[in-house]
């Protein structure tokens, strides 16, 4: 088990921002940005490359999530990133989304 999931299940505090059936969101522990944000899918699947066709719709409630979020918390510039892997720097393997905002993002993403 991930440390992702004892955060869903509760078994482990984190600072929650936004929590439905399918997602949960929390802000990072080592935030690179003002506002680091993961929104997790409560699922667990290890990569976005791993993901079925038939759970691509959690995708989109990710996505729907880091918009209320932008609302909740009246972020109006974001960036969005999934990390697939080793080479990607991906360390947690349960999918996850980094929303960060807060500070003007420079423009290179590597
Ligand atoms: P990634 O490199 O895409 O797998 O990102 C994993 C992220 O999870 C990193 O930014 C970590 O700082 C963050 N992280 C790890 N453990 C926790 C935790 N217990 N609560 C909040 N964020 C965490």
């Amino acid at each position: 088990m991930t440390i992702f999931e004892k955060i869903i299940n509760k078994e482990i505090p984190a600072d929650i921002v936004y929590e439905d059936d399918n997602v949960i969101a929390f802000r990072d522990i080592q935030p690179q940005a003002p506002i680091h944000i993961l929104i997790v899918p409560k699922k667990p699947i290890a990569t976005i490359q791993e993901v079925p066709a038939e759970d691509l719709w959690l995708i989109a409630e990710m996505v729907k999530a880091a918009q209320k979020i932008a609302d909740k918390l009246q972020i109006d510039g974001y960036r969005l990133v999934i990390n697939n892997g080793k080479i990607a720097t991906q360390a947690v393997f349960h999918v996850h989304m980094h929303m960060l905002a807060g500070r003007q993002l420079s423009g290179t993403l590597g």
